[in-house]
C-alpha cells in the first residue's frame, strides 16, 4: 500500500485569527480529530507560546521535545495523542523564538522546513496560531497552503480582520506565492440571537464567498473536553459540537477532493 502514496504531501492549513477567544485552538483540535476520521493522520502544530492547545490534550506547558527545542534543533518529534492524531506541543519558551528568530536568515521559513520532514506522514497538518501578526504566525503563515479564518459572530468580529488579510497579501507577494484564504467560518453561534444573525448576515456580504457554510454552534461540551484533556470525539462524540466540526471537516476537505 505504501508505494504509490507515500510521496502525498499533507494539505497544511494555518487556523489564524489576530483577536483572542475566538475558537482558533478549539477548531484545531477538533478540526484536526475529525479530519483525522475522514481522511488518514493529522499532525497539529501549537505555535502559541500560551501552550492552550497542548493543555487541552492534556499535555501541559512543559512538554520535551516541543515545538522551540524543535525550531532549534531542526528536527521534528510529534507525540501521539490518539492513533492517527499527533502533535507538536508548545513550550511557554516559544515566546524567545520570536526574538531569536528575529536575527536569522530566512526567519520566516523555518517551522515550513521542518514540516517538510514530516509532511509525507500525514493527509493534514493544522498550525494554531497566536492572537498576535508576529513572526511566528508568518511562519505558520509561510509554512501552509491556506488559513482559515475562525469569527465570531459578534459586533466588532470582522474589524482588525483587514490587518490579517494584508498579512496574507503580503506574504502571498513575498514569500509563499501558493498562499490561499480557504475560508472564513462562524463559532460560537446561537441562532436564538437576534445580533447573531445579522451579524452573521453581515459577515457574509464582507467576506462574500469565502464564508463556508458549516457554522459551529455554542456548545458548552466544546468548552468542558479541554478539561478532560480531550477532543470532542473521544469526551462527547454525539455533542452538537462534534456534529458541527465533523460537518466542517467534510466542507473542508471537499474544497480540494
Ligand atoms: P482562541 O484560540 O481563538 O483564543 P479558543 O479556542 O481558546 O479561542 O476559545 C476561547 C474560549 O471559548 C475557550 O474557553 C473555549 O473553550 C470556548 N469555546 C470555543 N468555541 C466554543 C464553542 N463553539 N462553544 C462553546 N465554547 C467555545
Ligand atoms: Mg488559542
Amino acid at each position: 500500500m505504501k508505494s504509490k502514496h507515500s510521496k502525498q504531501q499533507a494539505r497544511i492549513l494555518a487556523i489564524s485569527n489576530n483577536k483572542g477567544g475566538v475558537g482558533k485552538t478549539t477548531s484545531t483540535i477538533n478540526l484536526g480529530a475529525a479530519l483525522a476520521q475522514i481522511a488518514g493522520p493529522v499532525l497539529l502544530v501549537d505555535a502559541d507560546p500560551q501552550a492552550n492547545l497542548s493543555i487541552s490534550l492534556g499535555l501541559g506547558t512543559e512538554c520535551q521535545p516541543n515545538l522551540y527545542t524543535a525550531l532549534h534543533q531542526g528536527k521534528l518529534e510529534p507525540v501521539t495523542i490518539t492513533p492517527g492524531l499527533d502533535v507538536i506541543p508548545s513550550h511557554l519558551d516559544l515566546t524567545a523564538a520570536e526574538i531569536e528568530l528575529a536575527g536569522e536568515a530566512g526567519r520566516e521559513q523555518v517551522l515550513k522546513e521542518l514540516l517538510e520532514l514530516v509532511t509525507d506522514k500525514y493527509s493534514y497538518i493544522l498550525i494554531d496560531t497566536p492572537p498576535s501578526l508576529g513572526l511566528l504566525t508568518i511562519n505558520a503563515l509561510t509554512a501552509a497552503q491556506e488559513v482559515f479564518i475562525p469569527l465570531q459572530a459578534q459586533y466588532l468580529a470582522v474589524q482588525g480582520l483587514q490587518k490579517l488579510l494584508d498579512l496574507i497579501g503580503k506574504i502571498k507577494r513575498r514569500i509563499n506565492p501558493g498562499l490561499e484564504l480557504g475560508g472564513v467560518f462562524i463559532t460560537q453561534y446561537d441562532s436564538r440571537k437576534i445580533l447573531n444573525r445579522d451579524v452573521s448576515e453581515g459577515i457574509q456580504e464582507a467576506l462574500a464567498g469565502k464564508v463556508l457554510h458549516s457554522r459551529i454552534a455554542d456548545n458548552v461540551a466544546l468548552a468542558e473536553a479541554p478539561a478532560r484533556g480531550q477532543d470532542i470525539f473521544r469526551y462527547q462524540a454525539k455533542s452538537k459540537g462534534a456534529q458541527d466540526y465533523l460537518a466542517l471537516a467534510q466542507e473542508i476537505h471537499k474544497l480540494k477532493h
